[in-house]
């Protein structure tokens, strides 16, 4: 057998042995301990042989989005989401179809991915966990050419979502006013849905095109949603009696909302929606109004996500 070059052999090794570069993107409004916080526990919980770190915070709406683009374009190898869905789409939309890799650090409300990937709720074993992360590659998914990661809404809780757009207050419990509010004044519409090869014309009170299967605070919506399956998961509540939706809040609590019989669900990688006036539609719980046809389109494998070893 013959010995590799000893020169070439070593650089091989330092390079496989040098620390990764890492950047933490970071929302200073979010929390006026939030930015202390990480850079106390980056300091001292990350493996600092292992990586090389920045710590970028945000000065505007929209701005996590060209700080990753900005990373990805200086060679980090890895761009950390600090904060909710929200943030986790606007970073990972910058990363998607790269080989960048997307970190989470669980912060703020609705952590609906961060819990199904096993983060938890807690910034310091958030930062741990990086250090014996492994990587996934996962699906995306495209509404009108926008991504979305966790979960995207059409009905209720997009509505739900617009009205949260309002207040500034965040949590479970202005989730969950709004969410009364929003329960008790919005009324079901007449939707054609097509997935795929399939056209169901039904009056719809909400409908999730999921990715991955739950939102903030363990509420499962879609139990069955696989995150690299290429497929979708298509949950549909229908018009019901408004107690039936409130009766059925414990069985999303326990991944049995498809026995409820109001709900319909459905693996697809094409959807398309279309109901009269506006549509009420939430990306990863960030609220949008859109005139017109929804069109939804799967990006399989399109993120590489660092995800807590098992
Ligand atoms: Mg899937």
């Amino acid at each position: 057998m013959q010995e590799s070059h000893p020169v070439i052999k070593n650089e091989l090794l330092a390079y496989m042995l040098r620390p990764q570069r890492i950047v933490f993107i970071v929302n200073p409004k979010a929390g006026t301990n939030l930015q202390k916080h990480i850079r106390d526990s980056v300091d001292k919980h990350l493996n600092h042989k292992k990586f090389e770190y920045g710590i970028w915070l945000t000065e505007q709406e929209g701005h996590a989005a060209e700080l990753a683009e900005k990373a990805q374009k200086e060679g980090y190898e890895i761009v950390v989401a600090v904060g909710g869905d929200g943030s986790i789409n606007e970073v990972g939309s910058a990363l998607v179809g790269s080989e960048t890799i997307l970190g989470i650090i669980p912060a703020g409300s609705g952590n609906g991915l961060a819990m199904h990937l096993g983060y938890g709720r807690d910034i310091d074993a958030a930062i741990k966990i990086f250090n014996t992360a492994e990587v996934r590659t996962i699906d995306c998914g495209t509404m009108n050419g926008r991504l979305f990661i966790n979960i995207a809404g059409v009905g209720f809780d997009g509505l739900v979502s617009n009205l949260m757009k309002g207040s500034h207050w965040r949590g479970f419990l202005p989730y969950f006013l709004k969410s009364v509010e929003a329960g008790l004044s919005y009324t079901s519409r007449n939707c054609r849905i097509e997935l795929d090869d399939k056209v169901l014309d039904l009056n719809c009170f909400a409908i999730s095109i999921a990715n991955g299967p739950m939102y903030g605070y363990n509420f499962q919506i879609a139990p069955d949603a696989r995150l690299d399956d290429g497929l979708f998961e298509v949950v549909i509540l229908k018009d019901a009696p408004r107690w039936q939706y409130f009766a059925a809040i414990p069985s999303m609590l326990n991944s049995k909302i498809y026995d409820a019989e109001f709900v319909e669900h459905y693996a697809a990688r094409r959807v398309k929606i279309s109901a009269e006036g506006e549509n009420h539609v939430h990306l990863d719980g960030e609220g949008i109004i859109v005139d017109g046809d929804l069109n939804f389109e799967m990006r399989p494998a399109a993120l590489k996500i660092l995800v807590p070893k098992l």
